[in-house]
């Protein structure tokens, strides 16, 4: 991984043959600069097809990147700390080493499945009432929380590429984010995408210097079509690197983010109330990426493997495709399978929200949530011709009640949506299934100063006040504790060879974007690329299910409400427009075909390669 190879397919792209531009160290951060008329990014498509391995991400520089170091012989974990480290530079509102992930892989010599737990932790000084106005008892503003050192928590992206590259890699952390850093460095384009994703952030980037001054270069939003460069980011990944991470957990990294973290850097003239966050050196030191084992259910003879708790995604997919399983959905009655897709999830957040948090400080029910038993209960809860009033409460999975009346629950608490996922496969037959995240796009908006990344907002996720006054709540802020997380990066097999893999963004939407597109998938007869490109709509146990505009302009609308579904339009999530999800997924053939799929238009449209491409 040490020289750029020049022997590369047609399909390869121009990252490759990118002329490299001097490294200037006196250019200030992020200094536009006009791109000559060659100088492009990577040629993007949504689906590609071959053999020999395969990414697919958001971006086409992070897709090339993961490419290739397949190419040069990488595993599947090589490539996808190498395509995480790239986004880190060219998706900075969407991931980087200032955040968490969770990361899953399917190792194909011994044809199991393992994951790191790299979510960020509250620090030691974090009480259960932390996110409440001591003098009125309630809950601070969401907004004051996301913007303040308060939320940020202990990053765990660092500790989760040593531990992947530790584990299962075979190239080490300094080769892994060479081209990472090689793009920071050199600049990537400016694409409309980066730049809406920059001023939905304007005003809140401009109440921090470092953030302004990197993000907002010469006071603007960068221009479309530019080079952007961040020579601060690859100072700092050079540093993680060759400290193998120290510099963040034990070193000067650490100690500028604690800084930064207790004494926000306002600028001048800002009006916002900014809290000091509560983070000591200590709790750096103390951060632990976690090996843990996968939630496994099987769902019509695939097994479908996914992240456990501390993150809900692998129990609410999971959950949900139990309680489906119940239900035959078929491609004949369209309008039924969605219904039950609904109500399935309905049901299935109702329970994460009574049940899931970190499994480190409450005893989470785990495998209770995944029986069969249990999820037949809660299937039975479904009418074909009417809808459930949410919310409705959860259940009990260590006692079930068969088909009791649902009862009434708690609204859903609020989560951002931002993120970003990617999917690798190597030549070898193992995969990679990774979500990472700073959480809201732009995290807490406040930049480590000269450091060149964002930190996390990401202890937003917990819950600031009991869901439920008297009932236990899991995901309350505590010392150490990792909020609850909805990310869900998810590998199916059969007979214990990968048939799909998949993930995406988007908050809590992220749980229900997995599972439409694995019903689309394999219930409802679509192609993944079909599956990954139709309507999304998610019901999260409201009143409402959020639809993306192409639904609510469908025949499948008025029939859903038929049955008493009711829609609203999605919020804005990543961009102004009104979106759910960004799927990243892989599916497998026969004779080690693989077809990578990205979005073809949502976030304006991912990238997905293959390291062969079938002509
Ligand atoms: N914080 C979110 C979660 O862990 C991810 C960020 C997002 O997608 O909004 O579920």
């Amino acid at each position: 991984m040490t020289t750029r190879r020049t022997v590369v397919t047609a399909a390869s792209t121009a990252l490759l043959t990118l002329p490299l531009l001097p490294h200037t160290a006196a250019a200030s951060p992020a200094a536009p600069e006009k791109t000559s008329p060659g100088l492009q990014p990577p040629a993007k498509q949504a689906v590609a097809v071959g053999h020999g391995g395969a990414v697919a991400s958001v971006n086409p520089y992070a897709t090339q990147v993961g490419i290739d170091v397949l190419r040069r012989g990488g595993n599947a974990i090589d490539a996808a700390v190498a395509t995480a480290a790239a986004l880190g530079v060219v998706e900075p509102y969407s991931c980087g080493v200032g955040g968490g992930g969770y990361f899953v892989h399917y190792d194909a010599r011994t044809r199991t499945v393992h994951t790191i737990d790299g979510r960020e932790t509250g620090p030691a000084r974090m009480r259960s009432d932390s996110f409440t106005d001591p003098a009125t008892g309630k809950a601070i503003p969401f907004d004051d929380a996301v913007n303040s050192g308060l939320s940020v928590g202990v990053p765990g992206t660092p500790a989760t590429w040593r531990k992947a590259l530790d584990t299962w890699g075979t190239v080490s952390l300094a080769e892994a984010m060479r081209p990472a850093i090689r793009i920071a460095d050199d600049g990537f384009v400016v694409s409309e995408q980066f730049r809406a994703q920059t001023e939905m952030n304007e005003d809140r980037f401009r109440d921090f210097t470092p953030t302004a001054r990197l993000f907002l270069p010469n006071g603007r939003l960068p221009v479309v079509g530019t080079l952007f460069r961040n020579p601060e980011l690859a100072r700092t990944y050079r540093e993680l690197a060759r400290t193998g991470m120290d510099a963040m957990y034990l070193g000067d990294i650490g100690r500028d983010v604690v800084r930064t973290v207790r004494n926000p850097p306002v600028a001048p003239g800002s009006t916002r109330t900014v809290r000091r966050g509560l983070m000591e050196r200590s709790d750096l030191a103390a951060y632990r990426a976690i090996l843990r084992a996968p939630t496994r259910t099987t769902y019509h003879g695939l097994d479908v493997y996914s992240m456990a708790p501390s993150s809900s995604g692998g129990t609410t997919v999971g959950e949900a495709l139990n309680i489906l399983e119940n239900l035959r959905l078929s491609p004949a009655d369209k309008v039924r399978a969605l219904h039950d897709y609904l109500e399935a999830s309905r049901i299935a957040f109702a329970d994460r929200n009574r049940w899931v948090g970190d499994p480190a400080f409450s005893d989470v029910p785990t495998r209770e949530l995944l029986a069969k038993e249990y999820a037949k209960d809660r299937a039975c809860l479904i009418r074909p011709t009417s809808a459930l009033t949410s919310p409705v409460a959860p259940g009990d999975p260590r006692h079930p009640a068969g088909c009791a009346d649902p009862g009434t629950g708690v609204p859903e608490p609020y989560e951002g949506r931002s993120t970003t996922h990617l999917v690798v496969s190597d030549r070898w037959g193992n995969v990679v299934s990774y979500t990472l995240t700073i959480e809201q796009t732009g995290g807490s908006a406040i930049t480590v100063p000269g450091r060149g990344f964002l930190l996390n907002n990401e202890l937003t996720d917990f819950d600031f006040t009991p869901l439920r006054a008297g009932v236990p709540d899991p995901n309350l802020p505590g010392a150490g504790k990792r909020p609850r997380s909805s990310m869900a990066p998810t590998i199916v097999t059969r007979d214990g060879r990968p048939v799909i893999a998949v993930g995406s963004p988007g908050g809590a939407t992220i749980i229900t974007t997995v599972l439409q597109t694995l019903v689309n998938r394999l219930d409802l007869g679509m192609t993944l690329p079909e599956a990954v490109a139709a309507p999304r709509i998610s019901q999260r146990n409201g009143a409402a299910t959020e639809a993306e505009p192409a639904f609510l302009d469908s025949p499948d609308r008025p029939a859903l409400e038929a049955l008493g579904q009711h829609f609203v339009l999605a919020p804005p999530a990543f961009t102004p427009s009104p979106e759910i999800g960004a799927v990243a997924a892989l599916e497998f053939g026969s004779h080690g075909r693989v077809t990578a799929v990205a979005e073809p238009k949502r976030r304006d449209g991912g990238s997905a390669m293959v390291v062969h491409p079938t002509s």
